[in-house]
C-alpha cells in the first residue's frame, strides 16, 4: 500500500522571465511567448508569461534599485507603499496583486534565471514542504534531454515568514537557475535547454491534472550550508581570487585542504572545513555585491512519497 500527497489539480501557471533583467535566456523567452503563448498552453491549464523587471529588461541591469527577488516579503507585500518606495519593491506589490493568492489563484509559478558559474540547470527551492515541486524536478532529471547540462536540486530551506523570493507567492513554483551564461548575453545552447526544461514542467503538470500518478522516488538535494565571501585587506577589497582549481566545479565535492582562492601574490589558500561540501554559485558574477565567492552545500538523500491530483 502506498499512500500519495495529493495537491488540487493546477488551472493556472505562469512562466517568469527577467526577474533580473541581464539574464537574457528568461527574458528573450518571456518575451516571446508574450507575442505568442501556444508553445506554453496544454489541455488542463492555461498558462501565461511575464516580465517581472520590466524596467531593468529595458536598461539590461539586474535591477534598478534593488534585488527584485528579495522583495517579496511579509513586510513589504503587505504594508500599503508610498510613491518614493524604490522600483522593484512596487513592481513586487504589483506581482504580487496580479498573481499571488488572491482570486486569480495562479498555482504554480516558474521563476526564469541565469547564473554565470557551471551549475547546468539548478532548481532552486526555498520550502522543503512543497513536494509537487521536487516530483517535477524529478520529472525534469529523469527525461532525455541535453544531459551536457544536468539538473540539480538545491534547496535553501527558509522560513516561509522569512521568504522573500518571488517563488513563494503561488502554491507550488521552481527557480531554474542556467549557467554558465554571461550577464547580457543570449545563447543558443542556454537558451534552447531552457526552453526544453519548461515545456518538459508544463508536461508534467498537464499528465498531474490528468490524474498520472506518479510514485516515490529517492533523490538526492543540495542543502543550503553557509556563504563564503572574497578574502579581503583591510580595506576591505578583494585580495584573492577563486583557486583554478575551484572554478567551475559547482556539485564537485570540496574536501578539507583542497585549494579555494589564490592571492595576488601567487599563494594558496585552502578549505579549511571539517568535511566535505558541495560548492555551488562559484564566482557568480551577481553575488560579488553581496560579497559572495561561493556557496556551500551539503548532499542530502530525501525520500519523496508518491504523487496524484486531489479529485
Ligand atoms: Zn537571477
Amino acid at each position: 500500500m502506498s499512500s500519495f500527497v495529493q495537491y488540487a489539480p493546477i488551472s493556472r501557471v505562469v512562466v517568469f522571465g527577467g526577474t533580473h533583467g541581464n539574464e537574457m535566456s528568461g527574458v528573450t523567452l518571456a518575451k516571446h511567448w508574450l507575442k505568442d503563448s501556444s508553445e506554453i498552453q496544454r489541455q488542463t491549464f492555461t498558462a501565461e508569461s511575464c516580465i517581472a523587471n520590466p524596467q531593468a529588461v529595458k536598461n539590461c541591469v539586474r535591477f534598478l534599485d534593488q534585488d527584485l527577488n528579495r522583495c517579496f516579503s511579509k513586510e513589504i507585500l503587505s504594508s500599503p507603499g508610498s510613491e518614493g518606495d524604490p522600483y522593484e519593491v512596487k513592481r513586487a506589490r504589483e506581482i504580487n496583486e496580479q498573481y499571488g493568492p488572491g482570486v486569480s489563484s495562479y498555482g504554480f509559478a516558474f521563476d526564469l534565471h541565469n547564473t554565470t558559474s557551471n551549475m547546468g540547470a539548478t532548481l532552486l527551492r526555498c520550502s522543503k514542504d512543497d513536494l509537487f515541486s521536487l516530483h517535477l524536478a524529478n520529472y525534469l532529471q529523469s527525461n532525455t534531454g541535453n544531459q551536457s547540462m544536468p539538473c540539480y536540486n538545491f534547496l535553501i530551506d527558509i522560513p516561509v515568514e522569512d521568504n522573500a523570493y518571488l517563488q513563494h507567492i503561488t502554491k507550488h513554483a521552481l527557480c531554474l537557475e542556467l549557467g554558465p551564461q554571461p550577464q547580457g548575453v543570449i545563447r543558443l545552447d542556454m537558451l534552447s535547454r531552457m526552453r526544453e526544461l519548461v515545456n518538459q514542467a508544463l508536461d508534467f503538470i498537464d499528465l498531474f491534472n490528468q490524474g498520472k500518478e506518479f510514485p516515490s522516488f529517492e533523490t538526492d538535494i543540495y542543502k543550503f550550508v553557509s556563504r563564503v565571501d572574497f578574502p579581503r585587506d583591510s580595506t576591505g577589497e578583494i585580495s584573492a581570487i577563486i583557486h583554478a582549481e575551484l572554478q567551475d566545479k559547482d556539485y564537485v565535492p570540496l574536501k578539507p585542504g583542497d585549494p579555494i582562492f589564490k592571492t595576488l601574490n601567487g599563494k594558496d589558500l585552502y578549505y579549511e572545513g571539517e568535511r566535505i561540501l558541495y560548492p555551488t554559485f562559484i564566482n557568480e558574477a551577481a553575488y560579488y555585491e553581496k560579497k559572495v565567492a561561493f556557496i556551500l552545500t551539503e548532499k542530502v538523500k530525501w525520500k519523496v512519497p508518491a504523487l496524484k491530483v486531489q479529485q
